[in-house]
């Protein structure tokens, strides 16, 4: 699936500037339930991403009840802007299609840059909830078939999306964009985004952020660590005792293995100490899952996997060897992805070993504890998610790197900075900061209102 815009682009690469959109609920203040859609686009092709490439263009409130209403207006502004943008040239007609009026009509027809440079939509980032909201998707993670690209399914008998091989049966069952469309349509709900040039199903990126480093990674780490915990490895569990005080006393062990190993390969980790409950172990039957920020968790694996190894190298059992194999590959490709975003043939087959080394290593420790009624390493819809993100980045030797949403998120924590000041009881600490926020959303309700 090439993009429309394609022959133009490669007559002149410099005239076209790709740029992602991206969305995400930042909180209106601390103690409210109020929080602000912030839209934004950036640039994929930075190398040295900054906030201020990263450009508000529309904020509302998801929970007012405006939201619903207007949001759908605040798309179709938004898409006007980037066909606009696209074109160069000062238009004629708002959103809605009426004439401009005022000062603003005396600039129409003229170029928007001087030198011609157009700006290309090349996708949209962020995660899964904002893509199923924003374009109505029929299938995602809540579904029984899981995927817009593709038809994979969560159970077995059909395409079964648990299934990680090359040549795995989903791989044969591309969605196109009008088996996509065609529910919208009947339903006359096709978002505004949808008639964006090069807008597909196809581009609405896996973000190596929320899929690998909030998504499966925790998984795999925190199964990982309770089993190598299980084996002994950091001391025995005392045979004795409530079985949470056990593991809590041999976590903390493991935790001044891991806070030694950072010092001595001077790295920095804003990550809680590991105990039962950061690893979301609060039933014994629980999966274990070390929840962290995004960049905290590649590092744990960093130091995990070399442990696995060593486990391994120990006692060659068959689970041995695929937690070792699976946490090979998921540290790979974390060193893969900051490696520059153009993979070469060998970065490229190096990505495919630990994508197969990661996934295939999971699925078989999945399967083993499944058989013995153990819930450790659960298969999620991300895990096929990440399969795509990942075939992708083989198939056209794009980096992850290149859509994953680092830079927007810092956008968006620096907005929940901004809001998140507004405690009841220190208001006056930041009150035009957290004023011109609100004012902002609410003066875009009253405009919104009267159009
Ligand atoms: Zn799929």
């Amino acid at each position: 699936m090439e993009h429309p815009l394609r022959d133009e682009i490669l007559s002149a690469p410099e005239m076209h500037c790709p740029y992602v959109i991206h969305a995400d609920d930042a909180p209106l203040c601390k103690r409210g339930k109020r929080s602000v859609r912030v839209l934004q686009w950036s640039s994929p092709m930075s190398s040295a991403p900054t906030l201020l490439q990263n450009i508000i263009i529309a904020t509302n409130d998801p929970k007012s009840p405006m939201f619903s209403q207007h949001s759908g207006a605040i798309d179709l502004a938004a898409t006007w802007s980037f066909k606009v943008a696209l074109s160069n040239v000062f238009p004629d007609t708002d959103e809605f299609g009426e004439p401009i009026k005022g000062t603003r009509r005396y600039k129409s027809g003229k170029p928007l840059h001087p030198h011609g440079v157009r700006m290309v939509f090349a996708g949209t980032v962020g995660d899964w909830k904002w893509h199923v909201e924003a374009f109505n998707l029929q299938r995602w993670y809540n579904k029984e078939e899981v995927c817009e690209e593709c038809h994979a399914k969560k159970s077995q008998g059909g395409p079964c999306m648990h299934d990680f091989v090359l040549d795995a049966p989903w791989t044969e069952t591309e969605r196109s964009l009008d088996e996509y469309l065609a529910e919208p349509r009947q339903l006359d709900t096709v978002s505004p985004f949808c008639d964006i040039e090069g807008w597909h199903t196809f581009n609405i990126y896996q973000d190596a952020v929320h899929t690998d480093m909030l998504g499966v990674r925790p998984l795999a780490n925190g199964g990982a660590m309770w089993e190598i915990a299980l084996m002994g490895y950091w001391g025995m569990v005392p045979p004795t005792g409530k079985w949470k005080d056990g593991m809590n006393s041999i976590l903390a062990i493991a935790w001044e293995d891991f806070a030694r190993w950072m010092h001595v390969n001077k790295k920095h980790c804003n990550i809680s100490k590991f105990s039962c409950n950061n690893l979301s172990m609060h039933v014994q039957l629980d999966w274990p899952e070390l929840k962290s920020k995004a960049a905290a968790c590649a590092t744990v694996t960093e130091w995990l996997a070399p442990i696995a190894v060593t486990v391994a190298r120990r006692d060659g059992t068959h689970e041995n060897r695929m937690r070792s194999l699976m946490l090979w590959g998921l540290d790979t490709l974390w060193q893969e992805y900051r490696n520059g975003w153009q993979l070469s043939d060998e970065r490229a087959a190096l990505m495919e070993e630990a994508r197969k080394a990661f996934l295939l290593g999971y699925h078989a420790c999945s399967k083993a504890h499944h058989a013995r009624q153990s819930f450790i390493y659960p298969i999620i819809p991300k895990h096929h998610h990440f399969d795509h993100l990942l075939r992708r980045a083989i198939r056209t030797k794009l980096s992850p790197s290149l859509v994953w949403t680092f830079s927007e998120e810092d956008m968006m924590k620096w907005m929940s900075n901004v809001t998140g000041k507004a405690h009841g009881l220190g208001v006056m600490k930041g009150p035009i900061q957290r004023w011109l926020v609100f004012f902002c959303s609410t003066a875009q309700e009253s405009l919104l209102l009267d159009s």
